[in-house]
């Protein structure tokens, strides 16, 4: 994935970190856990609704001219060396093809605050890591961001379907989609893309309701959260609602 982009001078690439660079400039929370935090600084002054557009408008470059090196990543690695304020929680499957910071256009460091796993879901790990993104480093938007065709989800299928049994932590990391699969079985279509679609939005739901911290969080119109769906043929993510 070579571009042009890659032999230009790093003074002249786009400014896609300007945004990054301006997000600095308001307290967005007063954190509860200011002892968590890595250091003192300003998160994002991203509202939850202005980061989403800056991720739809990310996927649609990265559909459109994907490139890999848009970004000048030494000023910017340099700039969030002693402190991040990422604008968006990207709670994402562990599939080598569902790369956030590349289908989002290319973001570079400092910029999402990523969590994986196959199948997207959210255990008392990753909760913590979308607690401490929001409200620790004031992270607006959070993202379930499932996939066409995502293998552990059609694991679970198959779990429901055919009584399969998986080795090792892989039976119950797939056990928890299964409520997902079970939600959408008879509906018309195919299996695993309807439980794509219900797990990504159960796990939203999930964050949404069972945090304490995220929950007050959407309450005073700080964050939201919101389910998406990445197609691997033609790279578009498809945001829920
Ligand atoms: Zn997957």
């Amino acid at each position: 994935m070579f571009c042009s982009f890659c032999s230009f001078p790093p003074a002249s690439r786009r400014g896609f970190l300007a945004l990054t660079a301006a997000g600095v400039a308001a307290g967005l929370l007063a954190s509860p856990a200011d002892s968590l935090a890595a250091s003192a600084g300003a998160p994002t002054s991203l509202t939850a609704d202005q980061a989403l557009a800056k991720l739809i408008a990310g996927n649609d470059k990265y559909v459109k001219a994907p490139d890999v090196c848009a970004n000048n990543l030494l000023k910017q690695r340099v700039e969030v060396a002693k402190h991040q304020a990422p604008w968006a929680t990207i709670v994402s499957c562990a599939d080598s093809r569902v790369a956030p910071e590349l289908l989002f256009g290319g973001a570079g460091v400092g910029e999402l605050f990523v969590t994986r796993n196959a199948g997207n879901m959210v255990d008392t790990a990753t909760m913590g890591s979308i607690e401490y993104g929001s409200a620790v480093l004031g992270v607006p938007l959070i993202v379930v961001l499932g996939h066409e065709r995502c293998g552990a989800v059609a694991a679970a299928v198959d779990m429901v379907q055919k009584q399969a049994k998986f080795p090792g932590s892989i039976g119950p990391m797939v056990s928890a989609i299964v409520p997902a699969v079970q939600a959408v079985t008879g509906k018309s279509g195919d299996m695993v893309e309807n439980a794509v679609r219900e797990s990504a939005n159960r796990t939203a739901q999930q964050i949404a309701s069972s945090s304490p911290l995220i929950a007050d969080l959407i309450k005073k119109g700080k964050v939201k959260v919101v389910a998406a769906r990445y197609d691997l043929d033609d790279g578009k993510v498809e945001f829920f609602a």
